[in-house]
């Protein structure tokens, strides 16, 4: 079998130019070519994952199927690529420094010096190579995290300097980088570009093709200029011009031929043109809506929209799939009390209580869950946001009035979220959350069963708590009943009220698993639920 190829995509100038969108754009043209892709990202902080990362600091923790906590960026992977990434998609510092010093503790290393070069950047090439090495890919696209020219990121592109000195027919370097408009002057500028491509030759990396962040055309005499000066081809500077959405680039992309460029790099055919009608056609109907609904999403990080990535991105999926555009409106559950809950919800088409994690906000995820049941408004609860269905419904129909999850309030009498045994066996153990992947049964008659068309599903899980199964008869009785079951633990997975006239909270995260070739089944019916209850 022929070996992967790899390409690896730096970043220059400034951070936040989007290389995860570039890389998922470039893995899109190759995959829409035939070619099978995955990308992965290197991370270079010291945090072993993202998973004790702050969502204000870091945006959203994408979980994988196999139970990986990592970066966000993850999650456009899988949204473009329409195909599963995993634990090996996403190393940090931390990571390899873990594995490294836990091979010096076991004398792995035979009594020598355990050094940065060759110890670090030899871990780091091993695990860049893993998933090229599986025989699952012909093409592995690497991003660098950070800027060229910081301190963390130098084991890194050493690591892709003796990769390209050691495989020179196999790996591709694409350079993202900013040419800024000076409005004084009227002019695009090169220097910056030009001196991160040097920061990079410096240490032996030399780029092969440069993609250029730009808010103007790049002319063709600034192209020739960027190329002699940052030594690649003319044609492998590519224009990256600002777009409306993420979903514009692949499109942006093929047009500035970077499949074609990057392929003839690695020698591999670049024979025809990719062929993206699919997405195209996504796109056509993203932007050409015939129906518009509000939904509100409920939760405690919307200052920074990423916190709640996968759950927009979700609602862009099903928007272009019903031709309904979502006027996402984020409501910060800190604020919400009985009166502004009204006053926030009452123009909604549908309400969407978001995930999280402690006692802040809280209360008002209650009142927004309890306008949204009483007045028959289209209802989504996500892991905590199924949680907060579970505890208003047994304080305000049960009567459970001082019920809650013991993550708020430890001492409450009616613990209907709770830890199970098992999960605090795993937390003795160290481990703290039930992860990944997990199995889920439904009900025939339910609107899940409906919606998702099969009788067991997958999902992915990132939680401590549980529905409390002591309770559950007590539910049912009164109208709220358990439609999602795991199959090998009894635990509550989905809630519904079949008397409203779309209820539905799942303990695991859809968001994770909707991609623009698969929007995710429960956010188009939701969504259908919301125009439905707009006319
Ligand atoms: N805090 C809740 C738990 O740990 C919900 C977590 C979440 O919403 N992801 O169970």
């Amino acid at each position: 079998m022929a070996s992967a190829k790899y390409v690896f995509v730096t970043g220059g100038v400034t951070s936040s130019l989007g290389k995860g969108i570039i890389s998922a754009s470039l893995a899109t043209l190759l995959q829409s070519r035939g070619f099978r892709v995955t990308i992965q990202k290197f991370d270079p902080y010291l945090n072993v994952d993202p998973g004790t990362l702050n969502p204000y600091e870091h945006g959203e923790c994408f979980v994988t199927d196999d139970g990986a906590e990592t970066d966000l960026d993850l999650g456009h992977y899988e949204r473009f690529l329409n195909h599963p990434t995993s634990q090996a998609n996403n190393v940090t510092t931390g990571l390899v420094y873990q594995s490294v010093i836990e091979k010096e503790r076991r004398g792995d290393f035979l009594g020598k010096t355990v050094q940065v070069i060759p110890h670090i950047t030899n871990e780091i090439k091993e695990r860049m190579q893993i998933l090229g090495k599986s025989g699952d890919y012909d093409v592995v696209i690497t991003e660098l995290g950070g800027t060229v020219g910081d301190i963390e990121s130098l084991p890194y592109v050493e690591s892709v300097r003796q990769l390209c000195w050691e495989r020179p027919d196999d790996c591709a370097v694409v350079h993202l980088t900013l040419i800024p408009y000076l409005s004084a002057a009227g002019e695009l500028k090169t220097k910056p570009t030009q001196h991160s491509v040097k920061s990079l030759q410096e240490s032996g990396v030399f780029p092969d093709v440069l993609v250029c962040r730009t808010e103007y055309e790049l002319t063709e005499s600034i192209r020739r200029k960027l190329a002699l000066f940052c030594n690649v081809q003319t044609d492998s500077v590519i224009q990256s011009i600002d777009a409306a959405t993420i979903y514009d680039v692949p499109k942006l992309m093929k047009e500035e031929q970077l499949d074609k460029v990057v392929l003839k790099k690695l020698g591999l055919s670049q024979i025809g043109e990719a062929d993206i009608t699919n997405w195209e056609e996504f796109v056509y109907h993203l932007n050409n809506p015939k129906h518009t609904v509000d939904i509100a999403l409920v939760g405690k990080y919307v200052e920074l929209k990423d916190s709640y990535k996968s759950i927009s991105e979700s609602f862009i999926h099903a928007s272009s799939f019903l031709r309904c555009k979502v006027n996402l409106h984020w409501i910060c559950s800190e604020n919400l009390d009985a009166t502004s809950a009204i006053e926030s919800l009452k123009n909604m088409d549908g309400v969407l209580v978001a995930p999280g994690f402690g006692p802040r906000g809280i209360d008002g995820k209650l009142y927004a869950v309890q306008y949204a049941r009483e007045n028959k408004i289209p209802f989504f609860g996500i892991c905590l946001g199924m949680q907060a269905s579970v505890i208003e419904y047994a304080r305000n129909v049960l009567h459970y009035v001082s019920a809650h999850s013991t993550e708020m309030n430890p001492e409450t009498s009616y613990p209907v979220i709770d830890i199970m045994k098992a999960q605090k066996k795993v937390i003795n153990m160290g481990g703290t959350m039930r992860l990944g992947s997990c199995a889920c049964e439904l009900k025939k008659g339910s609107i899940a069963h409906a919606v998702y068309g099969v009788d067991k599903i997958d999902e992915r899980h990132r939680h401590r708590y549980e529905f409390n199964n002591l309770y559950l008869n007590d539910f049912e009785k009164l109208g709220m009943k358990a439609t999602g079951i795991n199959p090998e633990s009894g635990l509550v997975e989905i809630v519904e009220i079949p008397n409203h006239p779309w209820f539905v909270g799942v303990q695991f995260h859809p968001e994770y698993k909707s991609t623009v070739a698969n929007p995710h089944p429960l956010f188009v019916s939701f969504v259908k639920a919301a125009l439905k209850n707009k006319s």
